[in-house]
């Protein structure tokens, strides 16, 4: 880009900098990089569209009364204005509002599925998942790559033995929502054109929902044109929720068999002794939008386009910023390198050359100094912390995906056997990512957002000074520590306060967790979730006590409540069965925990899921999940050992370099730690925890920690133990003890002996974090500490770690106890 451009682009940099706090208070504190997800609305767009809601009444359109005539001039209007946004002719093109470009897509295949011999079907590999599906309605289907769309354009086609009766539809993203890589919108034509001479024609789709965020479309050449385009208004303005199929009417024949009609859409029906009807044929659109048009989304269209222009200009000048910030991400990320010269960022978008060949997005990986993937889900985490919106996983791209990843089919099918799904947290298998990061600009992005998530990327994840090794690997494990029991908590209800067991009380240990540890949750009542912590903060503020003397659990809500809320409420211990809704006819319903399927009891009792949902806010059941059960009443631990606390010699066997956090042994790939093997090889039961029957933390450990973000400076006051809701937390027998342990020494563990009886336990691995942590347990607010330092100090395989996991050795008919201030041993 030359230099003139960068003079006007710090012009509109300027204007977007000095309006940005007062149209988008909701950015505060925050960098928005997630454009291609959805924009965020200008304040003055919802002021202006309320102003016009309360000085206009806008009826129902279709009727004389003068409400239903203003609504009915509106939208033509706005429906002219939209093609005029696309310099389309209305003489040549016509728009139908649809609820968004998936609607739009699906009211074009509608059409396709009606015709008497079906449609064959081509999309580009970079195709949004909602074109991809259209193959499923379709006779044939072919999945093709640039090359194989530029032979067809040169006049070969791909179908074989193709049906000359039959139409074809050929479909593509003007944009890669995935990596921002253009298409030719020349493809439209070209592809189009080869088929004019056969009897039956092919049609062409251009997804532009991803393209007209940060560019100007021009359909001024109908001859040219796609027949079919669709796109999200939201995507563009930020409101409304709505989205246009725009149609050149020379392709308006394709909807001449679709058959359903609804309100709006005919001249006349008859039912009675005869069934007939006119459809109407003025408009298109009059064919197209069924039932009630959404009135109010229209007319705030207008308001919507009206702000954009007031703000941002012409769709040039915002297409020319983005380009310049996109520059600027782009080159930003390729340059940080870690201290041994290896880059940070592997990105998958292509290089910023031009307008034409790609958009403002940057989509990427990152590796540490090893050359190790790090995880998806933990820089989403850490983003999240620091106020940046991004988007990460498979962004509903798959072909664009699998080939930027170089995941083959098997290895996706082999991955999705292995339990990853859409938006789960193991997103590296197999020695690779699963999705990417993905950054995207809009017109409201600032050269200052850019520089702020390339600092963000380089300060957490550039390794510049080869880390010291290891503690894990140069600590043997002292035994002379002096090191008790400092106490003990369970969380009776998954994800809420804990209960501290008394000292001098003997706690049983069962092989599944401490007793009465996790045994109820909160399920939402609409989709029988499991809530957590991490959506619903306010969890940490439900205290409860288990009372055996009244044989009850006390609960108590430490928050605001409303006068009519009770503070506290009491829930028999007992499992009598006329306490729980009985199986409804259709069988139990059952519900989700960390993403596992599991059938708990959910309460009868009005009173006792009131008081949850108010406390809350969110319409909760109280379930249980006794120990004992079988099938989905049953759950068994995840935890397993972590790499990093392998013994150097097994972890680094072919390396020469030394053992860093996070580093995969150059060219052995582990095999990855949720693969099948080691899921049934771990046949440990545990009830409603996360992952395993009991979590222990050390306060050396935390202490080191603590020690981290006091020199961090980047938090007032200690961070608690709490946090980490641990089970045991284990100490040294004073605070001055000289026979402490190093920091981080329970990585290292094989086993504890506890207790005067030498009670064994045995260690499980390392617990993963998320942000979580970050949320006081005693006020339930949220801050940046303590997980912004662990990201820093304690980030292995990409992964941040603190406590290890760890269950008891039982035999099946005697339970261990442990009471604070027991004896521990380590070996
Ligand atoms: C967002 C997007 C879609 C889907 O849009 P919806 O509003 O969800 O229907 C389709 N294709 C591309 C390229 C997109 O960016």
């Amino acid at each position: 880009m030359d230099k003139s451009n960068d003079v006007m682009t710090s012009g509109y940099n300027a204007k977007v900098e000095a309006f940005r706090d007062e149209e988008y208070p909701m950015l505060k504190g925050s960098v928005y990089l997630d454009h291609a997800g959805t924009t965020p609305y200008p304040k003055s767009l919802m002021d202006s569209f309320v102003r016009d809601m309360t000085s206009n009444l806008y009826g129902n359109p279709h009727s004389g009364s003068s409400s239903s005539q203003l609504s009915t001039s509106r939208i033509e209007d706005i429906r002219l204005r939209v093609l005029q946004f696309f310099h389309a002719d209305p003489a040549d093109f016509d728009v139908v509002f649809v609820a968004n470009a998936t609607a739009g897509i699906k009211l074009v295949v509608d059409a396709l599925r009606a015709v008497p011999d079906g449609f064959d079907y081509a999309y580009h590999q970079a195709s949004h998942t909602s074109l991809v599906g259209v193959r499923e309605e379709a006779r044939n289907s072919l999945c093709l790559d640039d090359h194989q769309v530029e032979e067809w354009a040169a006049g070969h086609s791909p179908f074989d033995g193709h049906n000359e009766d039959r139409p074809t539809l050929f479909a593509y993203p003007a944009q890669s929502n995935m990596d921002g890589s253009r298409f030719p919108l020349r493809w439209s034509e070209t592809i189009r054109r080869d088929t004019k001479s056969s009897r039956n024609r092919t049609y062409t789709l251009l997804d532009a929902a991803a393209y007209v965020c940060s560019s100007p479309l021009d359909l001024s050449c109908a001859e040219t044109a796609p027949d079919f385009t669709v796109l999200s208004f939201y995507k563009i303005f930020g409101f409304p929720d709505l989205g246009a199929l725009v149609v050149r009417r020379q392709a308006k024949e394709v909807f001449n068999e679709t058959k359903y009609f609804g309100g709006g859409t005919v001249d006349m029906v008859v039912c009675l002794k005869e069934q007939w009807h006119a459809p109407k044929n003025q408009f298109l659109h009059e064919r197209l939008e069924h039932g009630t048009l959404p009135i109010h989304n229209i007319i705030a269209l207008d308001a919507a386009m009206d702000a954009h222009k007031r703000l941002f200009g012409t769709m040039k000048e915002v297409s020319e910023h983005t380009a310049f910030l996109h520059q600027r991400l782009d080159r930003g990320l390729r340059s940080i390198r870690h201290g041994n010269d290896r880059p940070v960022c592997t990105i998958y978008s292509p290089e910023p050359t031009s307008q034409a060949s790609s958009g403002p997005v940057v989509a990427f990986n990152i590796r540490n100094s090893q050359n190790a993937w790090v995880s998806l889900a933990e820089v989403e985490k850490l983003a999240t912390l620091k106020g940046f919106h991004i988007r990460t996983g498979g962004v509903c791209n798959p072909g664009g995906i699998a080939s930027a990843l170089g995941l083959e089919p098997w290895e996706m099918r082999q991955n999705f056997s292995s339990g990853f799904r859409c938006g789960t947290d193991n997103d590296i298998m197999g020695g690779k990512p699963t999705g990417v990061i993905r950054a995207s600009l809009g017109a409201l992005s600032t050269v200052s957002d850019v520089d702020a998530f390339v600092n963000f990327i380089a300060e957490f994840y550039q390794d510049l000074t080869l880390p010291p090794a290891l503690a894990a690997q140069t600590t043997r494990p002292s035994t002379r520590a002096d090191l008790c029991v400092h106490s003990i908590s369970i969380y009776p209800i998954k994800s809420c306060g804990h209960f501290q067991v008394p000292s001098g009380v003997d706690w049983e240990v069962r092989p599944e967790g401490l007793a009465w540890d996790r045994e109820w949750c909160l399920v939402h009542q609409g989709t029988g979730q499991a809530l957590s912590q991490k959506r619903y903060p306010k969890m940490a503020l439900i205290r409860p006590t288990l009372d055996f003397d009244r044989g009850e659990l006390r609960v108590s809500y430490t928050g605001l409540v409303s006068a009519r809320q009770p503070q506290e409420i009491s829930i028999p211990l007992s499992k009598n069965p006329s306490l729980f809704r009985p199986p409804t006819t259709l069988g139990s319903r059952s519900s989700r925990v960390c993403g596992e399927e599991i059938l708990a009891q959910t309460y009868a009792s009005a009173e006792v899921n009131e008081f949850f949902s108010g406390a809350l806010g969110v319409p909760c059941m109280l379930a249980r999940f006794p120990p004992g059960g079988q099938g989905k009443s049953m759950r068994h631990s995840k935890a397993h050992l972590q790499k990093h606390q392998l013994p150097s010699s097994l972890a680094t066997s072919v390396s020469k370099t030394p053992q860093l956090p996070g580093s995969f042994p150059g060219d052995r790939p582990p095999s990855p730690p949720d693969s099948d093997t080691e899921r049934s090889a771990q046949e440990r039961r545990i009830l409603l925890s996360n992952e395993s029957p009991i979590l222990a933390i050390t306060l050396p450990s935390l202490d080191a920690l603590n020690e981290e973000i006091r020199r961090a400076g980047s938090h007032k006051g200690e961070i608690s133990p709490d946090v980490f809701r641990a089970n045991l937390v284990i100490a040294p027998v004073s605070r001055s003890s000289q026979r402490s342990i190093e920091p981080y020494a329970e990585d290292t563990w094989s086993n504890l002996q506890i207790g005067e009886d030498g009670h064994q336990f045995e260690m499980l691995g390392s617990c993963r974090r998320c942000h979580m942590v970050c949320i006081n347990q005693d006020t339930a607010e949220k801050s940046q500490e303590p997980f912004v330092t662990l990201s820093k100090t304690r980030r292995f395989d990409g992964k941040v770690f603190f406590g290890v996991h760890m269950a008891a050795v039982t035999s099946q008919t005697r339970f261990p106890t442990l009471r604070v201030g027991d004896v521990v041993v380590p070996s």
